[in-house]
């Protein structure tokens, strides 16, 4: 029953990490779409700073050719009212000049940091792009391979269980069922699984049984114990000095 639990909680690894893989392999998928979404994201805003500078050099232009009109104008005019007219008019256009092009400025300075911004997220994509490749293929690689171990591994309990007896198996696939494992060592007066002490009659009755007593089960959680010698300190008694895990197994 020993070697009965290693190969249960085998089989329970090996159909863990199949289980495990295509959620790794989700979870890189879905860092990659969302690395994906900031580096577009970064995409349009420079693609908004370059559209915003075109507008403000067209908006430039347009002030500098009605300040050279304006310009011309003053040449003709004969009033100082139209004069001063005028001179308000050409010095709003240069102050808008001066403001637009003080913001282009500002908008080349947000997209050089723009374009480090995206070049960051562009090797962020390129690297989880790599590593989804990889988790897909080791994903592929880990299924197959833990699933051909998992035939040999069944095939080897299913072998092992029908040396069992029935009302052992049975009660071993009750305990295994509620509590995840259905053999715990009793180890240092412990229960290995649950790590309560097992009261020193039933510890005594565990040191001391012989192979035809009936099954021990921890008082705490209800798992069969056994007690292995060999592992435990050195013990009173050498005379018994066989392991009760072979007992239970010779005893079924
Ligand atoms: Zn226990």
């Amino acid at each position: 029953m020993i070697s009965l639990q290693s190969l249960d909680l085998e089989v329970r690894r090996l159909t863990e990490e199949i289980a495990e893989w295509p959620k790794r392999v989700a979870n890189r998928a879905a860092d990659l779409e969302k690395a994906q979404k900031h580096l577009a994201s970064i995409t349009e805003s420079l693609g908004k700073e370059e559209a915003l500078r075109r507008r403000q050099e067209l908006d430039v232009k347009d002030h500098q050719q009605k300040a050279a009109r304006l310009r011309k104008q003053m040449d003709v005019v004969t009033t100082t009212t139209q004069a001063s007219a005028l001179e308000h008019e050409i010095n709003f256009a240069e102050a808008e000049i001066t403001r637009l092009e003080d913001a282009e400025l500002e908008s080349m300075e947000r997209s050089e940091q723009l374009e480090a911004q995206k070049a960051e997220a562009e090797e962020t994509v390129a690297n989880l792009a790599r590593a989804h490749a990889a988790d897909k293929a080791r994903a592929a690689e880990v299924t197959e391979s833990h699933r051909a171990l998992l035939v040999d591994v069944n095939a080897r309990r299913n072998e092992l269980r029908s040396t069992i007896e029935e009302s052992a198996l049975s009660m071993y696939d009750r305990i295994a069922k509620s509590r995840g494992t259905a053999l715990a060592e009793g180890v240092d007066h412990k229960c290995s699984a649950c790590q309560m002490v097992v009261r020193p009659q039933r510890w005594n009755d565990l040191r001391d049984r012989s192979n035809d007593e009936t099954m021990l089960t921890c008082e705490t959680c209800g798992r069969l114990l056994y007690w292995d010698p060999a592992r435990d300190a050195p013990q009173k008694k050498p005379s018994k000095n066989e392991s009760i895990a072979a007992s239970i197994v010779r005893a079924l």
